[in-house]
């Protein structure tokens, strides 16, 4: 049996929900189909009923079609957050995209498009509502390949547009895909160029599922995921064209971790997709750079929910229990980190969150600190001198997700305040300090000399240890690898606040001098030994003074923000960017849509994704990417150390 492991992907209202449970009840996962509309319910079993929500939206749901294993994983719903999108998309075989018959291509359903094609991932378009009056199938196929992808071939055609009644019959045969799968398939060409007696609807068939498979062609499926129009095309469709992912069950462990959820005990349950090898319970799995556990239970995703197991394997999800230290986006393997995790921008803004009953107060710290630590896009900070928290935010979005977050799985009513630029400072020139043994400003048992200097933009922080193996206290840290390792932890940790309170960046970091001190040593090192809380203590203390000595400068984080708008909105948009400081980098009309393509600071993007509606009578979209720091002119803001 081979697997599929499938997201499905709409603009909120396209059908998302009423699809997923068409699919699951006609592969007999649900027994009952419920309405999504006002929590109506057909069946009087309330216990039913919450089953079926649960199913629906759960992480991932599995289900066959014919011989095809198909594991359904929920992808989140908010396109303007992608960075938690991607991370999802990247464990997929294939998508199909949901798009209404009636209002067709939405703005987001182009950032949509976007992401899948810019990861590779198969996608089966899926023309929902073709029964709803205004339902116009020959445009919205034009829309598609216009605004979504040029190679997009129809699998079918839709009837009784309009009315309860419509329906779907796919193409007996599929010849009219043969032209566009000509253009990248030289033997298919040449056989349609010579009239070849041998091309058939197999051999088109053939081409279509491998041109799908990498991505280069969208076949598009039309049909009503009420009453269950074109759904069954759409399930063959999702079996015959995108990919099975059976990777070698006798290879190395390899998977990706997409999701964490807690159990009862608030351990940690760890949603991986597996793509080689076979993971056994009591399995010993490293993830991350230096990270290891034992898995403890595994349950796998056979058809409806996970069921305990003894091993998982190739192209199969599971549920891993016993992975303490385990993150999203960790890849699990039998020899660790390779192949590097998935690489985020840096969060630009920052807000303070409060719980609205204060008496919450210390279960929201923990709440936080059990989502930062579980997930590398959360970052949390503890202001002591206000008894604040500060999360760091992408955006609005990820401020509603974890508000969210917080009331579904913690039970916690919080607040955020307005939120602020996230400023990082960097050295604008060497700098050097050295606190010795015994010294009178050295609190600590141990010497440290560390140079700070400045390094190229976006080079983040650079440790390098530079003394003699003889200076290292191998007797703390075993091996010299270790020591820097640790040295590394010191430094980036103490570099979390520079002098004015901001991550400091850009900054490469020597560790020119270390020595320890020994009960028989000579005089100048005489004296207890050295333990690693001595080096731990004193690099921070260090490395303000050399922080001090090289000066920093507070840079305000940048993004490069690239709107699409309806043609008639520029004359009201450019005004409005002009007040925001926006740089416009480049705006080219194409139709009733005008892509302008401009450079801002974070907070004032996100004050334009605010006023965007407005502007844009709620047609525009706006999509940025972080574009580096700029140096802070005039008054340099600081932020409370903690
Ligand atoms: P989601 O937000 O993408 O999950 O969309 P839902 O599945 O919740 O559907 C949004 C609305 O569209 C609901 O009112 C559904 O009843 C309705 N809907 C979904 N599919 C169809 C369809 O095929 N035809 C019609 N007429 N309405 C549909």
């Amino acid at each position: 049996m081979s697997h599929v492991n499938l997201g499905i992907l709409a603009h909120v209202d396209a059908g998302k929900t009423t699809l997923t449970e068409r699919l699951l009840y006609e592969a007999g996962v649900i027994d009952e189909l419920g309405s999504v509309d006002a929590g109506t319910t057909q069946t009087d079993s309330l216990a039913l009923e919450r089953q079926r929500g649960i199913t629906i939206r759960s992480a991932v749901t599995s289900f066959s079609i014919a011989d095809v294993h198909v594991n359904l994983i929920d992808t989140p719903g908010h396109p303007d957050f992608i960075a938690e999108v991607e991370r999802v998309l990247s464990v997929l075989d294939g998508a199909v995209l949901v798009v209404s018959a009636v209002e067709g291509v939405q703005p987001q359903t182009r950032i949509l498009m976007r992401a899948l094609r810019r990861l590779h991932i198969p996608t089966l378009v899926f023309v929902n509502k073709i029964d709803r009056p205004g339902a116009d199938d020959e445009r919205v196929l034009a829309e598609i390949s216009e605004r979504l992808a040029p190679a997009v071939t129809p699998m079918g055609k839709p009837h009784a547009l309009g009315t309860r009644g419509a329906g779907f019959a796919p193409f007996p045969s599929l010849n009219r895909a043969a032209e566009i799968l000509a253009e990248r398939d030289d033997r298919l060409l040449a056989a349609l160029v010579d009239g070849d007696s041998r091309l058939d609807d197999a051999w088109v068939r053939r081409a279509l599922a491998a041109q799908t498979r990498r991505g280069f062609v969208h076949p598009v499926f039309f049909g009503a995921a009420i009453t269950g129009a074109g759904v069954a095309a759409l399930a063959a469709g999702i079996a015959e064209l995108l990919p099975a992912s059976d990777g070698d069950p006798d290879g190395a462990v390899a998977a990706t971790v997409f999701k964490i959820e807690r159990g009862p005990a608030g351990e940690k349950i760890a949603y991986a997709r597996m793509f080689s090898g076979t993971l056994r319970v009591r399995d010993r799995v490293h993830f991350g750079a230096d990270r290891e556990g034992k898995v403890t239970s595994i349950a796998a995703f056979e058809s409806g929910p996970a069921v305990q197991r003894r091993s998982v394997s190739a192209g199969e999800v599971a549920k891993l229990s016993g992975l303490a230290d385990i993150r999203i986006g960790d890849r699990i393997g039998e020899t660790g980190g390779e192949g590097g995790a998935h690489e985020f921008p840096p969060p630009t803004l920052e807000s303070v969150v409060a719980a609205r009953d204060s008496s919450d107060g210390a279960s929201l710290r923990v709440a936080l600190a059990q989502l930062a630590e579980q997930d590398p896009l959360i970052d949390v900070r503890q202001d002591d001198a206000l008894g604040e928290i500060s999360v760091s935010l992408y955006g609005d979005v990820q401020r509603e997700v974890i508000q969210a977050t917080l009331a579904n799985d913690y039970g916690l009513d919080v607040t955020f305040r307005e939120a602020t630029p996230l400023y990082v400072e960097r050295p604008v020139a060497a700098g050097e300090a050295l606190e010795v043994l015994h010294g009178e400003s050295n609190p600590f048992n141990a010497t440290l000399g560390l140079a700070v200097a400045p390094g190229s933009e976006g080079s983040g922080v650079d440790v390098s240890v530079c003394v003699d193996a003889y200076s290292i206290p191998l007797y703390v840290y075993k091996t010299r690898e270790k020591f820097a390792g640790h040295m590394n932890d010191y430094v980036r940790r103490a570099l979390r606040e520079g002098l004015r309170g901001w991550p400091v960046t850009d900054c490469v970091v020597t560790l020119t001098t270390c020595a320890y001190s020994v009960p028989d040593g000579p005089p100048s090192r005489r004296g207890p030994l050295s333990t690693a809380a001595d080096f731990r203590k004193l690099t921070p203390l260090v490395l303000v003074q050399a922080l001090e000595r090289a000066g920093t400068v507070v840079c305000e984080p940048t993004v490069r923000a690239r709107l699409e708008v309806p043609s008639a909105s520029i004359a009201a948009l450019m005004p409005a960017l002009g007040r925001l400081g926006a740089v416009v980098e480049a705006s080219a009309p194409a139709g009733d849509l005008t892509v302008v393509e401009t450079l801002l600071s974070a907070v004032r993007a996100r004050d334009l994704q605010r006023r965007l509606p407005s502007l844009t009578g709620g047609e525009g979209v706006l999509e940025s990417t972080f574009a580096g720091y700029q140096p802070v002119v005039g008054e340099q803001p600081t932020r409370n150390r903690s």
